[in-house]
């Protein structure tokens, strides 16, 4: 399902670029059918000990959160910002709060403050905050082609790219394109 392995996001940003990509929208394919599959992925990215239950509720906020997710990362490659998708996840942020913990060290990091969904969409906010200040967050992507939408690692110089994996998506949309051209000539 991966398209290359080198558009694999850098540190813990690599997690919600996982997330993001367990539902292909291209092949219509959906890894959290049930809220046990979602449990199931949850655990095995360390996100939730495998005793918690989780609810239906749970798996449709999960799924709301992770496409609102997505249209940020539409919004990393410039598409603009759908009205209303921001105030859409903050209310399915709602209460994973995040408390700062200071290390011996003196380094301070955000970690969850609640349990079960809550403590795994704050765990994921406090990935996309750091990543927003370490500067890498404009490089995650969702594919700019709308059929495909897949979440990638922009590793362009200049910031520049704008498909999943230009061997696959982008010539697939140069060929489209240039059948459409020839019809209308
Ligand atoms: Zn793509």
């Amino acid at each position: 399902m991966e398209p290359l392995a080198i558009h694999r996001a850098p540190g813990q940003l690599e997690l919600v670029r996982a997330l993001i990509n367990t539902k292909n929208i291209e092949a219509d394919g959906e890894e959290w059918q049930t809220s046990e599959d979602l449990r199931a992925w949850l655990v095995a990215h360390e996100l939730l000990r495998g005793d918690h239950p989780l609810r239906e509720a749970d798996l449709s906020r999960m799924q709301q959160f992770r496409e609102a997710l997505r249209s940020l990362l539409r919004a990393n490659n410039g598409h603009p910002l759908a009205a209303g998708s921001t105030a859409a996840l903050q209310d399915l942020i709602g209460t994973a709060t995040l408390q700062v913990v200071f290390e011996e060290t003196g380094d301070a990091r955000l970690e969850p403050a609640a349990g079960g969904v809550d403590g795994v969409i704050g765990r994921i906010m406090g990935v996309i905050v750091a990543a927003m200040h370490e500067g890498t967050w404009p490089r995650l992507k969702a594919c700019f082609n709308d059929g495909c939408q897949w979440a990638f690692y922009d590793i362009s110089k200049n910031r520049s790219g704008r498909w999943c994996a230009t061997t696959i998506c982008g010539n697939r949309l140069k060929a489209r394109a240039y059948r459409a051209r020839r019809r209308s000539e």
